[in-house]
């Protein structure tokens, strides 16, 4: 019995370990599974994953390749560019040779041009040399100080003395020494610039050398220019007081002393020289007034001179007299020696106003 109870028991044991078995076999099957389902889902997520980089890299790839095209299109514009400013810069130093030449070539002709000037203008100054200048007549500043302008008076007769057309005698003025530089230019060419004619009075013995006589000469003064052959400025003479005179200085010293030593009225000095020099000789008191004027300083020196001279004689007589000058009481003083007589007008009575002349006497 007991062999069939132990074989039922190992027979119910075999079972049981069976189904046991059986059971670990479905649980580790089931776990197998599922693990291979995770496994199958864990490489679907990295391949999709994968893809996705596939995806991105192949873009990036594109964004590189395109960014590579468009270098490629810039390095191109690049060279072309660099190719354009080659030709700009050879075109513009074939501008610039181009520009220094006509620049060398412009110096030439302004040179020459220069030359040219110069010569035209010695050519001119040589002509007019030869053929002289056209006489300006120089109008009288004495007898009509308001017309200074040069050339012949137009149309009314302005005032002034007409040219005289009869010349008794020419003179020639030449510059000495130029003003710049001192050079001397007696050997320079001379042109004419102007010549004018005045009237001057002549102190001159008669034929048989027996009186002396004064008589008026029409003198042409003819007046020379030239230009300074070592600085080149135009060189004129110095004409000094007498420069647009109508009278000369023998003629103007004349009338002046006649008016001093006779203190007759201007126009009876006037009139006794119209008949010495006949009825073509004309002249106005207002010229001679204007001598007065103009030559004070050279007059003021003679009388300075005399009242030196006066001061050495041995006596002087003195006397004053009453002046009427221009409506006022003023006083005429008369210091005389044997061959001087000095004046001198006051506007007082008392010989302050002789005091410098009297200097020395007791
Ligand atoms: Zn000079």
């Amino acid at each position: 019995m007991w062999e069939l109870v132990l074989i039922l028991f190992t027979i119910i044991a075999l079972v049981s370990l069976y189904v046991k078995l059986k059971h670990q076999e479905q649980s580790l099957k089931q776990t197998q599974e599922r693990k291979q389902e995770e496994i199958g889902r864990i490489i679907q997520q990295k391949e999709k994953a994968i893809k996705q980089s596939t995806k991105k890299l192949q873009q990036k790839e594109k964004a590189i390749k395109q960014s590579t095209k468009k270098l490629q299109q810039k390095e191109k514009e690049f060279q072309e560019l660099e190719e354009k400013h080659l030709k700009t810069h050879a075109r513009l130093m074939e501008l610039k040779r181009a520009r220094d030449v006509k620049k060398k070539n412009l110096k030439k002709y302004r040179k020459k041009k220069r030359k040219i000037r110069r010569e035209t203008q010695t050519l001119e100054s040589r002509v007019k040399e030869i053929l002289g200048r056209e006489d300006t007549w120089v109008d009288h500043s004495l007898s009509s100080p308001k017309s200074r302008k040069r050339g012949k008076p137009k149309g009314s007769n302005g005032g002034g003395r007409r040219r005289p057309e009869r010349i008794h005698q020419e003179i020639h003025i030449y510059p000495q020494e130029c003003e710049n530089c001192g050079h001397d230019l007696k050997n320079a060419d001379m042109f004419i610039s102007h010549t004018s004619v005045f009237t001057d009075l002549f102190r001159e013995s008669d034929t048989l050398e027996c009186y002396e006589t004064i008589r008026l000469k029409n003198v042409k003064k003819i007046v020379h220019r030239t230009r300074c052959p070592k600085c080149h400025i135009p060189c004129s003479p110095e004409l000094g007081l007498f420069k647009n005179a109508r009278f000369g200085p023998g003629f103007v010293s004349y009338v002046i002393g006649q008016r001093i030593e006779t203190a007759l009225p201007l126009e009876a000095i006037i009139g006794e020289m119209q008949k010495i020099f006949g009825p073509r000789f004309s002249l106005s008191a207002a010229a001679i007034v204007g001598w007065f004027r103009k030559f004070e300083a050279q007059i003021k020196r003679i009388y300075d001179q005399l009242a030196d001279l006066l001061k050495e004689s041995f006596f002087a007589h003195i006397d004053e007299t009453g002046l009427s000058l221009q409506g006022e009481n003023w006083w005429l003083w008369v210091i005389c020696c044997a061959n001087i007589v000095l004046y001198r007008e006051s506007n007082t009575r008392g010989h302050d106003a002789i005091k410098d002349l009297i200097q020395g006497f007791e």
